[in-house]
């Protein structure tokens, strides 16, 4: 006696779930969209804030770049190593063996169209044009970062562009 209806109901059931499962399905599906859409939008809008304020604090980043090398001391380009020579006379204590020569003689050297410049740093000296030869670096390290932020600027005025001729299609 129990089994009859439960064997006609199932299926009715079955069906009804079905429906209830799509229907479920479809009001998720639109809450997607919507989700989707309000992220893509704000999305957008976060992105030509972000560059607006981009190329203003890189714009920024520039002259703190160009003050710092303006602040920065003399400085010079090369290597500074010392030299040994030996003079060749025989009964010099560098013609010993192990005696690395007279010396040492402080050089920097430097390559100039292909060709080494050499400049000889009286030894009083020596320490003062290590730290102008690290300025060097210094100089370059500032070069090299001035170089990458004008390349954002650039870069960041193209997306700018970008932007500005899909806004005008848009509108158009
Ligand atoms: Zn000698």
């Amino acid at each position: 006696m129990n089994q009859r209806p439960e064997k006609v109901n199932t299926p009715q059931r079955a069906h009804d779930n079905f429906f209830i499962i799509i229907s479920i399905s479809f009001i998720e599906l639109f809450l997607y969209v919507i989700l989707y859409v309000y992220y893509a939008f704000s999305f957008v809008w976060e992105a030509h804030m972000k560059q607006e304020t981009t190329i203003e604090s890189l714009h920024s980043k520039k002259k703190q770049i160009l003050q710092t090398i303006s602040e920065l001391g003399d400085f010079r380009q090369g290597s500074l190593s010392p030299r040994y020579r030996k003079c060749g006379k025989p009964y010099c204590h560098c013609a010993k063996e192990g005696s690395k020569g007279h010396g040492p003689l402080w050089m920097v050297t430097r390559a100039v169209e292909g060709k080494t410049v050499s400049k000889a740093i009286p030894p009083e000296r020596v320490e003062r044009t290590f730290e102008q030869i690290e300025r060097f670096h210094q100089f370059q390290n500032l070069v090299r970062e001035y170089t990458e932020v004008n390349i954002k600027i650039c870069d960041a005025q193209l997306e700018a562009g970008k932007e500005a001729s899909r806004e005008a299609e848009k509108g158009g």
